[in-house]
């Protein structure tokens, strides 16, 4: 029986490496939606090539890298290492900015080679990636590929107008065409394998562990929102809006609690690491268990791709029926009706015990990427207060609810 090969080829393994002796490594599962959405491809043969996390300069380290690895199955290089392993016939997948221009490397080195590159973040109107110096050897290198992917019917449009603006060349209905040849452009977006949350509920593990959940938070109303810590996601917003809802409703200061799970990330670039944090990701299991004990998740994402966490809190909201509330731009990816209004959402969640309700509130932040020292923290706090209103409302109203 013949089985479909698949080269995944991304900046970062499903597992990152912790060197814990000089020949000794252990590998642990990385925290991430790529990861997480790759998890669900199952019909085909997959193999991926990636960076492993860590930078290993001496030889005993590196066999004994390389070696950890092997056993899970997986690789630390990319182009190179592409065309290594690369057999006639096999799909090569591409992931994410990281690796824009590994289409035009592969399709150099074998023009015959299949090869597909898609964008797990948004991409910008072609007014922003013109400010870019090499954009148009980045659009060249993409345009490389056979197919490009994007979340987002939008994302899509961004980049063949940007293709159109900046090379000159010319944009069709299924992508866009350079002397006669095709590449393929399309909007794919991205989901979860929702059974493996449901069936993780059935786990007895999971169970007691919702159990404890529930007495630990008895009486008191959950939020949650979980993020990798990064200034896209929009958690000192979160947790200012939150702030100043129990200042102003003081009532629920000992009845509500926002749990915030921060899991840090690109840990080697220094805007980042003044994001300081000493919490950790969780494992699978416990995190199914917190989302099935949640009230209210809240998704504040100032600039996203297709945020999963949303996905994985309804799979495993099954019982419990709970609300998500999520930021005006990730409704609009998701192409939830903006119409219908923040009263009526609720309305909708009060008076039906069966059916999750999206909430929606916006942020009106002008420069929504940037890092926290670049701007003084009054501003900061300025700005996040405009997404407070709206926020506030909701909160205010399903903590009322009797449920
Ligand atoms: N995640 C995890 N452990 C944690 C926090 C998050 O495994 O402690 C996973 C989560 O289940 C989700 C992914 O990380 O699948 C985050 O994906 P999302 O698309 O929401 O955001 P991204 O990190 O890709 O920007």
């Amino acid at each position: 029986l013949f089985t479909q090969r698949l080269l995944v080829v991304a900046n970062r393994l499903p597992v990152s490496a912790v060197r814990r002796g000089e020949e000794s490594w252990s590998l642990e599962v990385s925290a991430g939606g790529l990861v997480s959405a790759l998890l669900g491809v199952k019909e085909v043969e997959a193999k991926w090539i990636g960076w492993a996390g860590v930078n290993v300069p001496d030889e005993p380290g590196q066999r004994a890298l390389t070696k950890a690895l092997a056993e899970k199955k997986a690789n630390q290089m990319f182009a190179d290492v592409v065309n290594e392993h690369y057999e006639e016939g096999d799909v090569v997948w591409c992931h994410d900015y990281h690796l824009m221009f590994l289409p035009k490397c592969l399709k150099d080195h074998n023009s015959n080679m299949k090869v597909g590159w898609f964008l797990h973040t948004p991409f910008p109107s072609s007014e922003i990636h013109r400010t870019l110096p090499s954009r148009s050897e980045l659009l060249r290198a993409v345009l490389a590929a056979d197919l490009v992917g994007f979340h987002t019917y939008d994302y899509a449009r961004h980049f063949v107008s940007a293709c159109t603006r900046i090379l000159g060349l010319e944009g069709t209905p299924e992508g866009v065409e350079d002397q006669g040849r095709l590449t393929r452009v399309a909007a794919f977006p991205i989901g979860i394998d929702s059974d493996r949350f449901i069936r993780a509920l059935e786990n007895p593990q999971v169970q007691e562990h919702i159990k404890e959940l529930k007495e630990r938070f008895s009486g008191r109303k959950v939020m949650l929102g979980v993020d990798r810590l990064d200034m896209i996601k929009g958690i000192p917003q979160k947790i200012l809006a939150f702030e100043k809802f129990l200042e102003e409703n003081q009532y629920w200061r000992d009845k509500v609690v926002l749990l915030q799970i921060a899991v840090p990330t690109r840990t080697d670039v220094p805007e980042y690491q003044k994001l300081t944090s000493q919490d950790r990701s969780l494992d699978f299991q416990a995190l199914c268990a917190l989302y099935a004990v949640t009230d209210i998740a809240i998704v504040t994402s100032l600039r996203d791709g297709m945020n999963l966490v949303s996905y994985e809190f309804v799979a495993c909201q099954d019982a419990k029926r709970g609300v998500l509330i999520l930021i005006e731009a990730q409704q609009r990816i998701r192409q939830v009706p903006p119409a219908l209004p923040v009263e009526e959402a609720i309305e909708c969640y009060l008076q039906s015990s069966n059916r999750l309700v999206i909430l929606g509130f916006s942020a009106t932040l002008t420069e929504p990427v940037d890092t926290p020292d670049r701007r003084g923290g009054d501003q900061i706090r300025e700005m996040d207060l405009k997404l407070h209103p709206e926020l506030k409302e909701s909160l205010i109203k399903l903590c009322n609810d009797p449920q």
